[in-house]
């Protein structure tokens, strides 16, 4: 049998057997793996707290025929965020970004992006930064690396450039300036599309400067819907966030 190792951020497992769990590993260069891991529901078990929601480790495995379900050894933690992803205030962000990440990400994806913007979001976490504005941050970012940002400077009807205000179309493909606009109904200011583009270039620590200046609770809903829209699925963990109740 084949053995490997890589360094992955856990997203999360479940029970397959009694002993035994599925755990799913964003790696950088290839993608989610599923990985079994066997033993560690054991209570005294010698994986310790390497599955953890978004602890980053190194793992050896192998695997038979099937390179996409793999099977881990042995394994070690090199960065728990546990504290942190735990927190009540936390958590259910995070495991909102878990689900993001789960329903995105193909196994053999090979754009390491993802991978730096999950270090990069759980970085500022814990140096302090506003759980909801690294959610709008992160989603800003998915719906960019899966080409499915549209361009904030430009209305998708007539082609005006920078208006004031705009609205998302219904099927989510753009946005459109106050002549072109009909029913529509998700709005974003100026600020806002500026800070869509401003995301681009800016890392999440800098996430502070934004605070006043956009309306979050809005932007985060536009755009999980937005993902929903284009991936044809239902983020279900966010029913237990503030900003969808
Ligand atoms: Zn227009």
């Amino acid at each position: 049998m084949p053995y490997a190792t890589t360094q992955a951020f856990v997203l999360g497992g479940q029970p397959l057997k009694e002993q035994d769990q599925l755990v799913h590993l964003l790696t950088a260069d290839r993608g989610i793996l599923k990985a079994m891991a066997p033993g560690s529901k054991k209570v005294r078990n010698r994986f310790g707290s390497l599955f953890e929601l978004f602890t980053e480790g190194e793992f050896v495995y192998y695997w038979q025929e099937d390179k996409e379900f793999i099977t881990i050894s042995k394994g070690e933690i090199l960065e728990s965020y546990f504290n942190i992803v735990s927190q009540p205030e936390n958590i259910f962000y995070f495991y909102l970004m878990a689900e993001v990440l789960l329903k995105f990400v193909p196994y053999n994806h090979k754009d390491k992006r993802i991978y730096k913007l999950v270090h990069a979001i759980l970085r500022s976490r814990a140096a302090g930064t506003a759980i909801e504005m690294i959610l709008l941050y992160f989603l800003t970012w998915i719906l960019r690396l899966e080409g499915m940002m549209f361009n904030p400077f430009i209305c998708h009807n007539c082609y005006r450039e920078k208006p004031e205000r705009v609205w998302l179309r219904t099927d989510f493909r753009g946005i459109l300036c106050a002549r072109c606009r009909s029913n529509e109904s998700l709005m974003l200011t100026a600020d806002e599309l500026l800070y869509i583009h401003w995301t681009k270039d800016n890392p999440p620590k800098d996430l502070s400067l934004w605070k006043d200046k956009i309306d979050r609770a809005k932007m985060i809903r536009i755009f999980k819907r937005k993902i929903e829209y284009h991936g044809e699925f239902a983020l279900n963990s966010s029913v237990y966030l503030p900003e969808f109740k």
